[in-house]
């Protein structure tokens, strides 16, 4: 890893980001539950000199018109909701250059960035092409991309920009697909041995759950996530479920192979109620490698001094804009580690390359 000194004159710009993430980490935001730290950002924006907006689904956009207002924008994300619940503690700290908090890379020091463009953007007279900052809403967990696939059908974009704190080395270009299933079986329970010969609706889940298991072909993938059912030893069990995660990097084979799957898993014997729900889907897609796009965050990345990024595919914003032909690229911000895990932590130096770029991205695409 090549570091750079860093420059003699203080970089205004790279210590609010750090106090911005700082302040946005203590504020909780589980999947679902991202208002308080929604009305934080939304606040930050107006301070900054943007006209905000939320939406029904809670996601808080900062909007700059361009020299033609009714142009499609260009849409910046950032994720505001984390892995983590209301329970778990937050105590936001900067500690050997590095910041420490649940949370704190993914996605919050995106949430500051969008923070840092709105003051940078609202600076200057608005020309150029539109720009839409949206800090959204679940997307982590089971939350679907509920925010971002709002945001797309709601906002005419040009080209969609997501932000993910630890991605630096990395431009996602493409998203893996997933569909996620929930799959339930009621009977009426009884005695073990009195009731002997009643259905079970934990067997029904045993069954159907291999059956899904095997269903899929080989080399597709299928993970039965969370199986649960019954309540005691010597009791039929009454109600299971299943939760399934099913992924793939095409769209058409992860639909095919969904098919196979609910076919298997709705199967059930007599006197099993089985249902089988979807309850998420993220579309599988990519953006071409000649998109204009690709190669303005191919630019901007030297424009900071970064080196060539990995392109990747992944699982991010990206996949809700996929299905709607809307360019998308994920570009990272800095370097970190313990993703998803409470002792979370992002490096800060790399921050000032990683703001740099999406400054660079945004010129490129003609926001000015
Ligand atoms: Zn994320």
């Amino acid at each position: 890893m090549t570091r750079r000194t860093a420059p003699a004159a203080p970089d205004d710009a790279l210590d609010a980001l750090v106090a911005l993430t700082l302040r946005l980490s203590a504020v909780p935001a589980p999947t679902g539950d991202e208002g308080e730290r929604g009305a934080v950002v939304a606040e930050l924006f107006a301070d900054a000199g943007m006209v905000v907006g939320r939406d029904e689904v809670g996601n808080v956009l900062a909007r700059r018109p361009g020299d033609d207002p009714s142009a499609p924008a260009v849409v910046v994300s950032g994720h505001l909701d984390t892995v983590f619940g209301r329970e778990v503690a937050l105590n936001p700290r900067e500690h050997a250059g590095r910041l420490l908090c649940p949370g704190v890379g993914d996605n919050t020091v995106a949430v500051a960035t969008l923070i840092v463009l709105a003051r940078e953007l609202a600076a200057r007279p608005a020309s150029g092409t539109p720009v839409v900052l949206a800090a959204t809403v679940g997307e982590e967990g089971l939350g679907d991309l509920r925010g971002a696939k709002h945001l797309l059908r709601t906002v005419a974009t040009s080209a969609f920009v997501s932000l993910e704190g630890h991605l630096l080395d990395e431009l996602v270009v493409g998203g893996i697909g997933s569909v996620r299933l929930r799959a339930r079986y009621a009977g009426p329970g009884g005695h073990s041995w009195g009731d002997r010969g009643t259905p079970s609706a934990v067997h029904a889940l045993l069954t159907a759950g291999a059956a899904a298991v095997d269903a899929v072909p080989e080399a597709r993938h299928v993970n039965v996530g969370v199986a649960r059912g019954g309540t005691a030893v010597n009791a039929i069990a009454g109600e299971a479920s299943l939760v399934v995660d099913l992924r793939d990097e095409d769209e058409a084979r992860l639909e095919e192979t969904t098919r196979l799957v609910i076919g298997a898993l709705e199967h059930a014997p007599a006197g099993i109620a089985a249902t089988v729900e979807r309850i998420g889907h993220r579309p599988a897609g990519r953006t071409s490698d000649r998109d204009p796009l690709v190669r303005a965050a191919r630019a901007a990345r030297a424009d900071a001094g970064l080196r060539p990024a990995r392109e990747d595919i992944g699982s991010t914003e990206c996949n809700a804009a996929f299905p709607l032909d809307v360019p998308t690229v994920c570009i990272g911000l800095t370097r970190g580690g313990d993703m998803h895990r409470e002792s979370e932590w992002i490096e800060i130096a790399p921050l000032r390359d990683g703001l740099a770029q999406a400054r660079a991205l945004l010129r490129r695409l003609g926001v000015g």
